[in-house]
């Protein structure tokens, strides 16, 4: 058995959706269980009608209707289905005028609002598959044994989930069946609709994957796997062969693109190897995800940043030397609900850094009873994925190339899982910077880096 998960612009009209079914079909011997996203671009579409019906008291959801009902037509799909989908726009429009007539938005009834999107494509494309003779049959993703906690926005599969959804999926499977469930979306306990965070279907398939211990994941995107840098930026970026659970979600959590961060979670404790595949070029191989490194891997993997980043630094005035000064910066963080992301530490200062957006004037006073701080905003993590046993050949060039740039570094951590360097710098010198190291280790067009090597660089020969 496979997990095959399709993202929303592998379904985004009805040429996608005839080629996703070419895709699935030439795996059916594999025993697929699908996981699907909602049409292109319909969750943000989704999330900006509820703001809409709040601020503004009238929305109009022509748009994405009329996306949903021209690819019924278009594939030719029968009015059973039309009449189905029209169905969940009307509940969905009902939704949207109690918000606009309440001008009141929980966290409960947006969950309830966005998940529609899956709700619609699944529909859509099992109708589709069903039709070019395949046993398809549409899940939502509750009525797959998805529960979770109530925390709507975020919520997190509560530890029944896993046997809750082998015991339902891999019966319809045996069957001859090919599930097609909603990703992104779950229930809790009692009895309401929540969702996984943004990106989720990907938590979704994998933990499907995980639970039904299948052989392997796919995860059907619009680019050709893991990249070694943004495509927007770098022209060159280059699908990465193979990268290790840690590597993956290093990427994710730092700024790539690729995929949920929590994603690779399920997979890592039952080794289910995960495959980033382009839905518009599945003869490329794609991207490997899996437990352990190749052999004689490159040195780099890949570069990112993440820009609009805040840097604080807290120095120890009071408790000085005493113990306990780091234990009480993350407490008083923690009890504000400010997430941490890079951290570096001296005996008596602290530098960390956090998503800008969070309101620093309370955690401020607290920890100025104690410390010095400083907020430093607008700078950015550019983040080299790599072999970190090879860390100092690494950040010599790194820190050479900023050095040539006339950038200066202004604060470094080593990640833990050992697969992690990064740095601070300016928010508006990051382009620059994953450009510049991208060419030095990966090389341009036909040429190769000079750092692709593993050989040191010759100063201004760059
Ligand atoms: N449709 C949801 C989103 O756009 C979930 C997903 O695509 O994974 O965030
Ligand atoms: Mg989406």
């Amino acid at each position: 058995m496979i997990v095959m998960k399709f993202g929303g612009s592998s379904v985004v009209r009805a040429e996608q959706i005839r080629n996703m079914g070419d895709i699935v079909r030439a795996a059916l011997n594999r025993k697929p269980a699908l996981v699907l996203s909602a049409m292109g671009d319909t969750t943000d579409y989704l999330l900006e009608s509820a703001e809409a019906a709040l601020k503004r008291g009238f929305v109009s959801i022509e748009k994405i209707e009329d996306l949903h009902l021209g690819v019924i037509s278009e594939l030719d799909l029968g009015a059973a289905l039309q009449r189905e989908i029209k169905t969940l726009f009307w509940e969905l429009g009902s939704l949207l005028t109690g918000i606009s007539l309440t001008r009141e938005l929980t966290g409960r009834t947006r969950d309830c609002l966005v998940s529609f999107g899956e709700r619609l494509s699944v529909r859509i494309a099992a109708a589709y598959l069903r039709s070019q003779g395949i046993k398809a049959l549409a899940i939502d993703a509750w009525d797959a044994g998805f529960l979770s906690d109530s925390a709507f926005g975020q919520a997190e599969l509560k530890p029944e989930s896993p046997v809750r959804i082998s015991a339902s999926l891999l019966t319809i499977i045996a069957e001859g069946t090919l599930p097609v469930i909603t990703g992104f979306i779950a229930k809790d306990g009692n009895g309401n609709i929540t969702t996984l965070g943004r990106g989720g279907s990907d938590l979704s398939a994998t933990v499907i994957a995980a639970a039904c211990k299948a052989e392997e994941v796919q995860i059907w995107k619009d680019v050709d796997g893991i990249l070694t840098a943004d495509p927007r930026l770098v022209a060159h970026a280059r699908p990465v062969e193979r990268v290790t659970y840690d590597e993956a979600a290093e990427l994710a959590y730092f700024g790539a693109q690729v995929l949920h961060p929590r994603a690779m979670q399920p997979c890592i404790k039952t080794g289910t190897p995960v495959l980033v595949k382009n839905s518009y070029n599945p003869a490329a191989p794609g991207t490997r995800i899996e437990a352990l490194p190749g052999a004689n891997e490159a040195k780099i993997r890949a570069v990112t940043s993440k820009k609009n980043i805040t840097l604080v630094d807290i120095v120890s005035t009071r408790m000085l030397g005493q113990s306990g000064f780091l234990a009480r910066v993350f407490a008083d963080f923690a009890r504000n609900g400010i997430s941490i992301d890079m951290i570096a530490t001296s005996e008596v200062s602290v530098s960390l850094t956090l998503d800008a957006g969070s309101d620093l004037g309370p955690i401020r006073r607290e920890l100025s009873e104690y410390a010095g701080v400083e907020v430093k905003t607008e700078k950015a993590i550019v983040t080299i994925i790599g072999d970190v046993r090879r860390s100092s050949e690494i950040l010599h060039d790194a820190f050479g190339i900023c050095r040539d740039l006339g950038i200066q570094v202004q604060m470094v951590s080593q990640g833990a899982s050992k697969v992690n360097i990064s740095f601070i710098v300016n928010d508006a010198e990051a382009d620059r910077v994953v450009v510049e190291l991208h060419r030095f280790f990966f090389g341009e067009e036909g040429k190769p880096g000079p750092g692709g090597t593993g050989k040191m660089p010759k100063r201004g020969k760059r």
